[in-house]
C-alpha cells in the first residue's frame, strides 16, 4: 500500500523486455481493465483482438475483468506486455477485497461494495465512474478507485465523478473503443470528449465518509463510540445504516420522522433510488446522498443513537436486519429495542395495488436495460 501522494492502491509500473513492439506504462492506481484497452489502441487493435491474443479461450470482456485473474494468465501476459506479475495483480480489485472481506474471491454477482457493471455479452449498465478534471489533465485512465462504491467525488479537484456520457447518456465502456482512436478520453458511442463534462456536485458528508474509509486501507481503526473499528468492522457499520436508510425512505412512515431528524438525516430529502437496485448498481448522486447521511449517523454516535431509537419507539424491523447480524459496535441496539416493542401495525396489504413510486421504480430498471 502506498503512502506517497501519487499513487494509494497500486505504483506507477513501465515494461521490461516486452514482445509487444508498444506498451503504455501501468499507471499509477490505474485499474487493469483501463490499462488493457489503453495496450490494444497503443498496437492499433481491438481491446478484444489483444486480449483474444493474450487469453484465446477466455473472453474477458465478458465479465468484470478487473475482478480476478488466474495466476496463469497474469503469467501470460506479463510475458507479452513487459508488466510484473506483481504490477498486475496490485491492478485488480482482488488485493482490496482480499482486505475487506478476508475472501481470496469474489462472489458471484454483487460483491459489496464495489461496483457492478450489469454486464451482458459485452455490453454494461454501468460500474465504472471518472473526473472530468482528471481525465483533461493526464491521459486519460480509469483508476481502481473507481469501481469502488463508496467513492463518489474526486479528493484532488473536489467535485462529484460521473458515471455516463454526459451527450448520449451512454454507461462509461472503454472497451467499446475501437482504432483509429488512440486513448480513453471518448465516449465510445458517440465520441463526446468526456473531458468536457460538467462534473457532478459534491456531497460534503459523503466526501468525509470516502477519505475516512481509504484511510483504513493503511491499517488503522476509527473510533465509534467506545469501539475502535478496524476497516471491515467499518464497512459493516455503514452497510448497517445503508440498509436501515433505505429501508426507511421504501416505508416512510411518521413514527421514524423524528428519529431520523434527531440523527440529522431528513426522511424527505432520502431521494427514493430511481432502480430500486442495490447500492453498487446506484448512481454516484444517489449514492453520495446516502453515503452523507450514513456519515451524519456516524457522527451521532452509538449512545446517541440508541437513545433515540428507544425515545422514539423506532419499530425493531426497521433497525436489527434480518439477514445479517447487527454490527457489534450496536450490538446493545437489539436488547433496547426489545424492551420496548414496537406495537405492530395491523393493516393489511395484501390487495393494496402497486404505489406509483414502485411502478416509476420498474420503469426506471427497464429503461437501464435499455441503455445497454
Ligand atoms: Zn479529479
Ligand atoms: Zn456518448
Amino acid at each position: 500500500m502506498g503512502t506517497s501522494n501519487t499513487y494509494r492502491w497500486g505504483a506507477r509500473t513501465d515494461p521490461v523486455d516486452a514482445l509487444w513492439p508498444l506498451v503504455p506504462a501501468l499507471l499509477d492506481d490505474e485499474v487493469i481493465s483501463s490499462w488493457l484497452v489503453r495496450c490494444a489502441l497503443a498496437q492499433g487493435c481491438e481491446p478484444t483482438t489483444l486480449t483474444a491474443d493474450v487469453w484465446p479461450d477466455y473472453r474477458v470482456w465478458c465479465h468484470d475483468s478487473d475482478r480476478k485473474f488466474s495466476e496463469q494468465q497474469l503469467i501470460t501476459l506479463s510475458q507479452r506486455s513487459g508488466i510484473s506479475v506483481d504490477a498486475l495483480v496490485a491492478s485488480t480489485l482482488m488485493p482490496l477485497q482480499q482486505m475487506m472481506t478476508g475472501a481470496t474471491c469474489f462472489p458471484q454477482g454483487v460483491a459489496a461494495w464495489f461496483l457492478c457493471l450489469g454486464t451482458r455479452n459485452r455490453r454494461r449498465c454501468g460500474g465504472l465512474q471518472y473526473c472530468p478534471h482528471c481525465f483533461a489533465q493526464q491521459t486519460p485512465h480509469y483508476l481502481i478507485q473507481n469501481r469502488f462504491a463508496w467513492h463518489t467525488a474526486c479528493p484532488i479537484h473536489q467535485v462529484g465523478l460521473l458515471d455516463h456520457c454526459e451527450q448520449c447518456h451512454a454507461p462509461l465502456c472503454p472497451h467499446l473503443i475501437t482504432p483509429p482512436k488512440l486513448d480513453l478520453g471518448r465516449c465510445h458511442r458517440c465520441g463526446y470528449e468526456l473531458k468536457l463534462a460538467a462534473p457532478g456536485a459534491v456531497e460534503e458528508g459523503a466526501l468525509r465518509f470516502q477519505i475516512a474509509t481509504d484511510d483504513l486501507f493503511d491499517g488503522g481503526h476509527r473510533r465509534y463510540g467506545r469501539c475502535r473499528l478496524a476497516l471491515a468492522e467499518w464497512l459493516a457499520l455503514a452497510k448497517w445504516m445503508l440498509g436501515v436508510l433505505r429501508a426507511a425512505r421504501r416505508a416512510n412512515s411518521a413514527c421514524t420522522q423524528d428519529f431520523f431528524n434527531e440523527l440529522g438525516v431528513s426522511l424527505e430529502g432520502l431521494s427514493r433510488p430511481t432502480t430500486g437496485l442495490a447500492f453498487e448498481y446506484l448512481s454516484p448522486v444517489e449514492r453520495g446522498k446516502l453515503l452523507s447521511d450514513v456519515w451524519s449517523m456516524i457522527e451521532i454516535g452509538p449512545r446517541r443513537l440508541i437513545a433515540v431509537a428507544k425515545r422514539e419507539h423506532v419499530r425493531p424491523s426497521l433497525l436489527i436486519p434480518r439477514k445479517a447480524p447487527l454490527p457489534d459496535s450496536l450490538s446493545e441496539l437489539s436488547l433496547v429495542l426489545n424492551e420496548c416493542r414496537y406495537k405492530q401495525c395491523t393493516k393489511n396489504h395484501i390487495d393494496k395495488p402497486r404505489s406509483p413510486d414502485s411502478v416509476l421504480m420498474r420503469w426506471q430498471r427497464l429503461l437501464r436495460k435499455f441503455e445497454r
